[in-house]
């Protein structure tokens, strides 16, 4: 291993890392990048790296976008600060409202805005109570997310969250979060099962959920369109129409996660046009700003603008909101960037790099470590099994699929390895065709060095 260089030491001494193995950082230290063009970004010795997790699925424009510097520049020397507390208002967050509620895949009527993800699915819980306190229902207040389901880190989004790490230790999930099944084809179809029949199996195991606690006391169910850090899970066909119909039956609302899949990632504007949702409300973050400040919105439909009235007027105030609520240069770098996603037609733009990626990943998952590569639009991941018949998984402590992020950094692709061996691709949109061949050549590469490794080391 190279010698830490003076930054590496410093992060070493004085970081707290979020999502990382505290223990072996110590030694091992952190990647420092120092700069960003495209979808390359460079770290301080000068090495390129394709980032092929746009960030943190977010930088959908890419990095050194110009017209979003600009944005943000001149906000900052206009107005570089105002809040939307007590009636107070600003053009930018007025604007960006507009834009929301135009493009919204539900009916939208309000837009609140928000920080991040994490902020966005903590104020749909509370909205959720408010309005079953609005509607007299005080004891219609659960709420059902799913296993593997990625949400956020706050105290009610993390336990929405439906993955071991976010729980353990943490004294997580707080009351009233429940969990129902993930509708993981690969993993979860029987033999002999046909995916419309998977979809029926899990819709039926929301409803005896429901059925067992109480519809009166169930508020909401928040899926992802597509699951994005549980594994890039794709739900089998007739998934949503059917959950959607158990949900209705039951005067349940539909919460649509968006942080990952909106604004072009599957192909289209939002997640829901590609899935077939339905949702009451949805929460964006992440390429809403092209991570080019932190921002995000939760938009509600009018049933819950009039329920949240109605009960604020009896305490007087509506008495939820953070200081950065509609950050005015936030949102108006949000405002360019959704000019930008229709003036350039980022779901064309999808739409046409796509074939390309699908037709790599396909052939990625002939590779002998591949037991399933699946993807949609611009978002793909391996499943990597010490078996491809039998689907057997390595062994979780050999570490597989870090092994494998670890050969594609050295080959200039940052990947993310998660849970159960799964390795993630999400580039920014704004790749081309032949950045995505490039991407592939180098993921490629990781691959065999990986498969090499695993013979030396007898995991199979
Ligand atoms: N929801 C989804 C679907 C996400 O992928 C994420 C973040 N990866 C979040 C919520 C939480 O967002 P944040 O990290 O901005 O709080």
């Amino acid at each position: 291993m190279s010698p830490l260089s003076n930054l590496a030491v410093r992060d070493i001494e004085t970081v707290l890392h979020p999502y990382t193995n505290l223990a072996t950082h110590r030694d091992t230290g952190p990647m420092v990048l120092e700069r960003g063009q495209g979808i390359y970004v460079y770290d301080s010795s000068g090495k390129e790296y394709i980032e092929g997790m746009a960030g943190l699925w977010c930088t959908a424009l890419g990095y050194g976008n110009e017209e979003l510097v600009e944005a943000a520049a001149s906000q900052m020397r206009r107005l570089s600060f105002s809040h939307l507390f007590a009636g107070k208002s600003h053009d930018p967050g007025i604007e960006l409202a507009e834009k929301l509620k135009a493009i919204a895949p539900n009916e939208a009527s309000k837009v609140f805005f928000v920080n991040s993800g994490s902020e966005a699915n903590d104020t749909q819980i509370k909205l959720v109570w408010y309005y079953n306190n609005a509607l007299g229902r005080p004891n219609k207040k659960k709420i059902i997310a799913r296993t593997r389901g990625y949400h956020g880190v706050t105290v009610a989004a993390a336990s929405l969250t439906g993955l071991p790490a976010n729980h353990t230790d943490f004294d997580l999930p707080i009351a009233n979060i429940l969990h129902t099944d993930c509708p993981h084809p690969y993993r979860g179809m029987e033999a002999g099962e046909s995916e419309e029949d998977f979809a029926s199996r899990m819709a039926a195991s929301l409803d005896e959920l429901i059925q067992r606690e109480g519809p009166d006391t169930v508020a909401a169910f928040i899926a992802e369109p597509v699951m994005g850090a549980g594994g890039v899970i794709i739900p089998p066909k007739t998934y949503y129409e059917k959950i959607k119909a158990v949900l209705d039956k039951h005067d349940v609302l539909f919460i649509d996660d968006e942080v990952i899949c909106g604004f072009g990632r599957l192909g289209t504007m939002f997640g829901a046009e590609a899935m077939g949702m339905k949702p009451h409300t949805v929460s964006v973050a992440k390429a809403l700003s092209s991570a080019y400040l932190p921002i995000g919105a939760v938009i509600i439909d009018d049933p819950m603008y009039q329920a949240t009235v109605d009960e604020s007027r009896k305490i007087g105030t509506f008495g939820h909101g953070y200081t950065y609520s509609g950050h005015p240069v936030a949102a108006a770098v949000a405002v360019k960037t959704l000019e930008i996603y229709e003036r350039d037609d980022i779901v064309g733009q999808v739409n046409s790099v796509s074939p390309t990626f699908k037709k790599r990943l396909d052939a990625i998952g002939e590779h002998p470590l591949t037991g399933q590569a699946r993807g949609l639009g611009l978002i793909g991941a391996l499943e990597l099994v010490a078996d491809k018949a039998t689907k057997r998984p390595f062994d979780s402590k050999k570490g597989v699929g870090a092994r494998v992020a670890a050969f594609a950094e050295e080959e200039g692709l940052i990947l993310r390895a998660m849970a159960g061996d799964i390795v993630a691709l999400c580039p920014p949109l704004v790749i081309s065709e032949s950045e995505v061949d490039e991407m592939f050549d180098r993921l490629g590469r990781a691959l065999d060095r990986a498969e090499a490794w695993v013979g030396s080391e007898n995991l199979r």
